[in-house]
């Protein structure tokens, strides 16, 4: 199986095929963008360019050797990492690298099957001090078809993991710095504020905006037979990126996919936060673990996405984004009396959330306490509290009252 064709990006790819011409193109690429937009799509399609045999005018020509063997993931100078789940320890450091790279095969031989995978994953996912040393026995070795050799590296981010030793990022580091002339390093990342500074410094950093819903649309109806209401609805929800699109579609077996089964659970978080009844909210929140926040971050990117469309339930119906919810988005709006300014005070809230989730705190404190915050600043907002205001004139430098 052929991987799909890559959509979108043409700014980008004029970009690298350009570089590619004048022989300027970087041993060392990241791209970046958020996630699901075709990060890893792109940086197949930049590796096809460097082992065509015949590349013109900066784009593969798609019919050579080179070419079809990368667009199956087959070619042998084409080394696709991506993080995997660690597998049980073997016994020795050396069998673990093999786990490992074990792991990695069946990760990669799973995307050549079904390449149109949503962008989400439920468990924790890294590219471990293992995997590094994998890469750098692959990367000491000559290339052997082509004349170089391709690294695709995806979510790069999760380089940073507790276990990764000072020694294993160096030995990256170092060939990134000085890559021998025959290896081209592709890293992805959607987060790169969370890459090693040494690492993003090393890299020439290239973003890839958001497709256009339209593009998105086209592609679902295409590539996964979505009629046209329902790939418009989607494409919308999931702005521009069609990793996440995939997503809210049911999978092979007919099960609910992972983004929509997250859109319906951030509802009933804000639907129980909006109560007037404080105990929904706390048993709400007690049905999370109490370890893990950072699996709560597709759940609060979902409860985002409602908060916006609560702002444009009365002034904009027509862009709202849970477009199957636009009655009770409208009702809950005027019921509850729910201005913009409510909303953009309640986003503060989550945006705190968001950073609390990063740091691990225990997720049923975190969401109780988010609900807290969502219902005071959306169902009964005043104007400033007595303690908002000492902070504003601490901040305006006027002294406090004496004593
Ligand atoms: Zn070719």
């Amino acid at each position: 199986m052929s991987l799909h064709e890559l959509v979108g990006h043409r700014e980008a790819r004029l970009a690298v095929g350009r570089a590619f011409t004048a022989g300027r193109l970087p041993q060392a690429l990241l791209l970046h963008g958020v996630p699901g937009v075709g990060k890893q799509r792109f940086g197949l399609w930049v590796a096809q360019l460097l082992l065509c045999e015949r590349p013109t005018e900066g784009a593969p020509c798609g019919t050579c050797q080179g070419c079809r063997l990368s667009t199956r993931v087959e070619h042998p100078d084409l080394h696709w990492f991506v993080p995997v789940k660690k597998p049980p320890s073997r016994g020795s450091p050396q069998r673990d690298d093999e786990a490992l790279e074990d792991a990695r095969r069946e990760r990669i031989e799973e995307l050549r099957a079904r390449p149109l995978q949503p962008t989400h994953s439920a468990d924790p996912l890294g590219l471990h001090l293992g995997t590094i040393r994998n890469l750098r026995r692959r990367a000491a070795s000559r290339p052997s078809m082509a004349s170089r050799q391709v690294f695709l590296v995806a979510n790069a981010e999760e380089l940073v993991s507790q276990e990764a030793s000072p020694e294993a990022a160096n030995a990256l580091l170092k060939l990134l710095e000085e890559p021998p002339a025959s290896l081209y390093f592709i890293l992805t990342s959607a987060e790169p504020g969370r890459l090693l500074p040494t690492i993003r410094s090393r890299t020439s950093s290239l973003h890839l905006p958001g497709l256009t819903s339209e593009m998105v649309s086209v592609f679902l109806q295409e590539q996964r037979g979505v009629d046209v209401d329902q790939a418009d609805a989607l494409a919308r929800l999931s702005s521009g990126s069609i990793g996440r699109a995939l997503g809210y579609l049911p999978g092979e077996d007919e099960e609910e996919g992972p983004l929509e089964a997250l859109r319906k659970e951030s509802f009933r978080l804000l639907r129980d936060a909006l109560s007037d009844d404080p105990a929904h909210r706390f048993s709400r929140a007690l049905q999370y673990a109490p370890s893990g926040a950072r699996g709560l971050r597709e759940l609060l990117l979902g409860l985002e996405v409602w908060l916006r469309d609560l702002a444009a339930a009365r002034e904009a119906p027509e862009a709202l984004l849970n477009r199957d919810a636009g009655d009770w988005l409208v009702r809950t709006v005027e019921e509850l009396g729910i201005d913009p300014a409510a909303v953009a005070r309640s986003m503060e809230a989550l945006h705190d959330a968001r950073a609390q989730a990063a740091g691990n705190v225990n997720p049923q404190l975190l969401l109780s306490g988010l609900m807290i915050r969502l219902n005071r600043t959306l169902v009964s907002p005043r104007p400033t509290s007595l303690k908002g205001v000492e902070d504003q004139l601490r901040e305006s430098g006027v002294p406090r009252r004496p004593g």
